[in-house]
């Protein structure tokens, strides 16, 4: 887990928004390699075990299917994610994940992989997340996302996680969420934009005078 991606990442337990607070065993590269993180909330603590922060609380877990990483896949992705340089992070869900290490050998922008199939390890550029359940990410923290065709509110969780105007590329067997508005799409996959991030209703008050 990359230390500087820490302060994104939220307690998954639904209470007030908490920011998490690191405590490293190990450290490589500037990456948890074995550690803990703890909420200041509710208490909860995440272990992190070989790079890989462990969310999960029911101890289910979505295991992506294996696929084959895929150098032109990979290079799509980066132009579809438009990752041209190294600000924020892109997150990767599911079978995405697969082509994390590929991708991370040709952009600099650090990645979040979310629930990868096995096998897929952190690394420096690449850190790794299991959850039971939604992305536990900041609204609107990353600047791009690849989401799949697994759980839907996974996906959406993934969707909100992703700031105005960042990419969100999907496969074709899922629909565009309403907060993302399509750019381009072919007979595998879409690309789209986050639509501007809802800001709470402002009431205007207007005293009359009689
Ligand atoms: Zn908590």
């Amino acid at each position: 887990m990359f230390i500087e991606l820490v302060d994104a990442l939220r307690c998954p337990v639904p209470h007030e928004e908490s920011w998490l607070v690191a405590a490293a065993v190990r450290m490589e590269a500037r990456h948890i390699v074995e550690g803990t993180l703890g909420c200041p909330v509710c208490s909860a603590e995440y272990p992190v075990r070989d790079g890989v922060v462990d969310f999960r609380r029911a101890g289910g877990s979505i295991i992506a299917a294996q696929v084959s990483s895929d150098a032109d896949l990979a290079m799509r992705l980066a132009a579809l994610l438009n990752l041209a340089d190294a600000q924020g992070f892109a997150v990767l869900l599911g079978e995405w994940g697969a082509q994390a290490h590929e991708l991370a050998s040709i952009v600099e922008t650090p990645l979040v992989v979310v629930d990868p199939p096995l096998g897929i390890v952190g690394a420096p550029g690449v850190s790794v997340l299991r959850c039971d359940g939604d992305v536990p990410l900041a609204v609107g923290a990353a600047r791009a996302v690849a989401i799949d065709d697994g759980s839907a509110s996974r996906a959406a969780s993934a969707v909100r996680a992703t700031r105005a105007k960042g990419r969100v590329v999907a496969p074709v067997s899922v629909a565009v969420p309403s907060d993302v508005t399509e750019l381009a799409r072919d007979e595998t996959m879409w690309v789209g934009e986050r639509s501007a991030l809802e800001s709470p209703l402002i009431t205007l008050h207007v005293r009359r005078s009689t």
